[in-house]
């Protein structure tokens, strides 16, 4: 089974590369408390949280009501199972 994991944190920062490297910093910190992934197979999404020991599923994707956000010009995403459509 192939799994997307999605790991997301806020930076204040003056560069982009400067958030990228403090987002780094968090990441190889073994002490870091940062440990809630989100986690994409083909059928649904899941919220880890590894410092709690907790698997939550979200949604399973088939029973999703999909709400749809233009991603770029010719993709929509939803932002509730990250499905993807093209239109
Ligand atoms: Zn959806």
């Amino acid at each position: 089974m192939e799994y997307r994991v999605k790991w997301q944190m806020s930076f204040f920062a003056d560069s982009p590369k400067e958030a990228a490297e403090k987002a780094l910093k968090v990441q190889r910190n073994p002490n870091s408390i940062a440990t809630y992934f989100t986690v994409e197979s083909h059928q649904a999404i899941y919220n880890v949280d590894l410092l709690h020991d907790e698997i939550v599923k979200k949604v399973e994707k088939s029973d999703c009501k999909h709400e749809w956000l233009e991603e770029d010009d010719m993709t929509l995403a939803c932002a509730k199972c990250g499905s993807l459509k093209l239109f």
